[in-house]
């Protein structure tokens, strides 16, 4: 029975625009290719035969079909969809004008892709940081004088304290994540303090971008000499003995989920052997509010003396640490290695 339901939903009885008499009109389906910016992407079409003349008719009820391809492409390239940039936009109550503004493309582009039309990559990757909490209250802020006074505070007001839940989301997400060590010679004797760690990474990451390899000796120099200096670590962060040094304990997904917020930006940076290297920047000022003062001068001695190193350089010198040479592939380095650091000064 459902079958014949079926097949007589797809078939219709209507005047034919070529013959031009009552006929009856069978359903088509088809998938077609179409090729969008060197993709190919398949979307179902659909038109009527008549059974009499047997010429094609126009489906009149399906909407543009590249209204489907290009929602396909959107998925397939991670793109934001047109309903999601309205959402966003009305989520802040701004206008088109001033968003397009903020980013610097017309009013007029800006409304076409939330009407469907395909986004440019770079623009899509301009509406993503827009989208980002960190990123848009920074856009506002170099932006003031298109805002009144009163949006201009309310908006404000807003993402600072969206920015601030999604700080806290984003400690609580690294804590899950990292091991909940014992306070022992491994965590240097401190707990883990997540909110800290962010801002090393932040301080670290604050002159120009660091690389990764070179921001994960970074925060090993610093969180070693800190316990050098008073037998504390600054953040209780574990370190393990990798091929390119001491690392951080599960510290791609701490960058990962620092890059996901927006806390953090990432350049590709290409080399003439063909090698790509990641560049992360930090997105907003530092806070060094929880650091004391010992803690903060130690933080400038590790930049200012690294400063100049290449991921190489300093991946080769610390290398040559106790704390590398006593230690095996896998193994978590105890803090009680940092005696035997290079001097900091
Ligand atoms: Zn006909």
């Amino acid at each position: 029975m459902k079958n014949t339901n079926e097949e007589l939903d797809m078939n219709i009885k209507r005047v034919c625009p070529c013959c031009e008499s009552l006929t009856n009109q069978e359903l088509v389906k088809n998938t077609e290719e179409y090729k969008v910016r060197n993709e190919l992407i398949l979307a179902e079409s659909s038109f009527y035969v008549c059974s009499v003349c047997e010429n094609e008719i126009e489906d009149d009820s399906v909407t543009d079909p590249l209204v489907e391809v290009y929602r396909k492409y959107r998925d397939i390239k991670g793109y934001i969809h047109p309903h999601q940039l309205v959402e966003f936009r009305q989520k802040y109550d701004l206008t088109q004008k001033e968003l397009s503004h903020m980013l610097g493309f017309g009013a007029v582009t800006l409304s076409r892709y939330e009407n469907g039309s395909l986004q440019t990559d770079s623009h899509n990757i301009s509406l993503e940081m827009a989208m980002q909490p960190n990123s848009l209250k920074m856009l506002v802020e170099r932006n003031q004088p298109i805002f009144s006074k009163d949006k201009l505070e309310a908006l404000l007001t807003s993402l600072e304290k969206e920015c601030e839940n999604l700080y806290c989301g984003s400690s609580n997400e690294i804590s899950r994540q990292l091991s909940k060590s014992k306070i022992n010679e491994f965590s240097g004797y401190s707990e883990l303090q997540v909110l800290k760690l962010i801002e090393l990474i932040i301080f670290m990451c604050s002159f120009g971008g660091t690389l990764k390899t070179k921001l994960n000796k970074l925060l090993f120099y610093s969180d070693f000499y800190a316990f050098k200096e008073s037998t504390r670590s600054m953040t209780g962060l574990q370190y393990v003995h990798l091929p390119y040094g001491p690392v951080p304990d599960n510290f791609d997904f701490v960058y990962a989920q620092l890059l996901k917020e927006g806390v953090l930006c990432k350049e590709e940076i290409s080399y003439p052997n063909g090698y790509f290297g990641e560049n992360y920047v930090s997105n907003r000022d530092v806070d060094l509010t929880m650091f004391n003062e010992n803690e903060k001068s130690i933080l400038e001695l590790v930049q200012a003396k690294f400063q100049n190193y290449s991921s190489k350089e300093i991946t080769d010198y610390s290398h040559e640490e106790m704390a590398y040479k006593e230690t095996v592939l896998s193994e978590v380095i105890s803090y009680k290695f940092s005696e035997d650091l290079s001097d900091l000064q």
